[in-house]
Formats: C-alpha cells, structure tokens, sequence
C-alpha cells in the first residue's frame, strides 16, 4: 500500500511525530485531497494541548487546508478529480439537525466536524473530507496563497461583510497580527473607512500600505478618543487577544456601533452605560461555511487581499508550530508538502 507522512499529536501536550501512515482512501460522502499547504493556526493549539473536549489522539491537526482532490467517494456529487479545494474551520455537517435547517451548517448540533479536531487535518501529503467541507481554490491564487485564508482570512472577511457597516463607514481593526493584517486589507478593500490599532509605531507604515486610512497607537494614544474625533466606529473588529485593549475600544463606537469578537480573548469590563445609551453592542464571529470560504478566496482573487506568510516544509511543522506559538511570526505560518 501506498505510504504517506502525518504530523500528528500523540497525547495531549505531546510532541509532535512525523509518522508514516497508509494514504487512506474516500468513504462514502468524502473526498481524499492531496495537500499542498496547510496554514497554521493557534487554534491548532486546541488539539496540541488537548483542550477540545473529546478529543482523540493521536491526531492530526490542520483546518487552513489546500490541494487537489486525487479521489472521489462514492455518491460524491458536484466535485471531480483534479478540482483545486480548501477546508477550513467547518469540515463537515449532519444536514437535518434545527441549526442545518436554518443554514447554520458550521453550528451544527449533531456532527459538527472540524478538520484535525474531529478528523486528521491538513499537517499530511493527503487527508479525507466531506464534500459539503470543500471550497474551490480560483486559479488566480496558490495553495500557500489560499491556506490562511481558509480561517483567519474567511473569520475576518466574513465577519465584515455581515457587520452592518456600509462603503465609507468608519470600522476600525483592533490588532495587526495574523487575523489584524488580513482584517484590515478587506475593511480597505470593502470600501470602509479602515482605521488599524496597534500597540506602538511600528506596526502604523504597515498598516497604511495594507489598506488603513488612520492608525492608532493604543501605547500612545487613547483608541475610544481617537476613534470618537473621527467620528465614531459602526464596527470595531476585534481581533487581538488583549481583553483590556477591547475595553479601552468600546467606547469609541458610533451609535449603534458594534464591537465584534473574532477571537478567544481574556475576560474584560464593560461599563453598562457605554452601551444602554448608543445602542451599542457586542458580538462574536465564528467564521463560516464551506461556501463562505469559497466567496473569501475568490474576493481575494479578485481584489489582491494576501495573507503574509511564514513557509516551513511539512516535516519541520513542531519548528513552525513555536514559531506560530511564540506571537513572532509575521503573520501566518504555512506548511508546504512539496506536492
Ligand atoms: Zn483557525
Ligand atoms: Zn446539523
């Protein structure tokens, strides 16, 4: 039988392996890809550290997924051979549980699927995924291109455009890091007013060249003043991990303004007259669906949005894994097989 490399997780907390495995074939309803790039992600930490609930091992982890489909399983319809496909965070669903019936497939109440959570991930020269998973890679993008976009690139983009906030309003990206940086190149792209906050002055001629109209250098300045002299915030897009930065954002949003949450933060006050009297709000954002992806990487295709990536072959994953970790990289990690 043909052979393949994994990078898998033994145990919780356990180092990685790079082990060899039999390449697996489709079962009913699935596809098996032949992965080019799998981008990392600190949600890859979930299964590194064994804080999934459930979770079995070993495992291998990876859901910024890209590569080809080499084999289609039975009753497969709609998807060939050949086809160039990503999988992101929402690897797969049940289809008649209330929340698929009502189109939220990524919240799904009975088989919620995660790729490298539920299933082995993209850290392989293959892997298998359910079709309804798959999203088709434009031309006009490379594997490592479409990877990242496959989380961080769809959480942001797909948190944006249903954020309320219209062409020329103000929407502010807390944090220019690995979602930051994608966040705010389709604020600026979407047509919205982007403002990019950051601690210190470094990150501000960055911000500017991917797209930000103003920055903000939350060591310096105070991002509720700052954001209120320019008018108020429809949509802050939160995307650092600092609880105490969101606080210190809230109260610069417009009336009716929201601050949304992409990522799991530390716990943070609000007062509850910043929001009672501007109607204001705050949400989270999980990412989206298979076809939510599609529309992320064919709006970048066709708009230039690209993630800055990091390239590590498969085999020194454990290496690009504490580069990811150590908050360093600039801005996503992407693991390459060669194929
Ligand atoms: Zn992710
Ligand atoms: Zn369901």
């Amino acid at each position: 039988m043909a052979k393949m490399r994994s990078v898998q997780v033994p145990r919780p907390n356990g180092d990685f392996e790079l082990v060899e495995r039999d390449i697996p074939g489709p079962r009913a309803g699935t596809v098996r890809i032949k992965v080019q790039a799998c981008g990392i992600c600190h949600s890859d930490s979930l299964t590194k550290e064994g804080t999934w609930p459930g979770l079995e091992y070993p495992r291998v982890p990876g859901h910024e997924v890209a590569g080809i489909i080499d084999a289609v399983g039975d009753g497969v319809r709609g998807w060939t051979s050949g086809q160039r496909v990503g999988v992101g965070w929402h690897g797969g669903h049940c289809g008649f549980c209330d929340s698929c019936r009502r189109g939220n497939f990524v919240q799904c109440q009975t088989a919620a699927q995660v790729p490298g959570i539920t299933y082995d991930g993209g850290y392989a020269d293959y892997m298998i995924a359910p079709a309804e998973a798959l999203a088709l890679i434009p031309d006009d993008l490379s594997a490592v291109e479409a990877g990242p976009l496959m989380c961080a690139g769809i959480t942001t983009f797909n948190s944006l455009r249903h954020s309320g906030a219209g062409p020329g309003d103000l929407v502010a990206v807390l944090g220019v890091g690995g979602l930051g940086h994608l966040g705010v190149q389709f604020a600026a792209k979407m047509g919205f007013n982007t403002v990019a906050i950051a601690r210190g002055a470094d990150k501000g001629p960055l911000a500017r060249q991917l797209g930000a109209r103003h920055y903000i250098d939350s060591a310096l300045q105070d991002p509720a003043a700052e954001l209120t002299r320019l008018g108020g915030a429809k949509v802050i897009l939160a995307t650092a991990t600092s609880g105490k930065a969101f606080a210190a954002a809230v109260g610069g949003l417009a009336l009716g303004g929201k601050l949304i949450i992409l990522g799991v933060a530390e716990p943070f006050e609000v007062q509850p007259l910043q929001l009672l009297g501007g109607r204001r709000s705050i949400a989270g954002w999980p990412s989206g669906s298979s076809i939510d992806s599609q529309d992320t990487l064919r709006f970048s295709a066709l708009t230039g949005v690209r993630s800055m990536n990091e390239v590590f072959p498969l085999e020194r994953a454990a290496e690009a894994y504490a580069r990811m970790m150590s908050g360093k990289a600039r801005f996503r990690v992407v693991l390459t097989t060669g194929q």
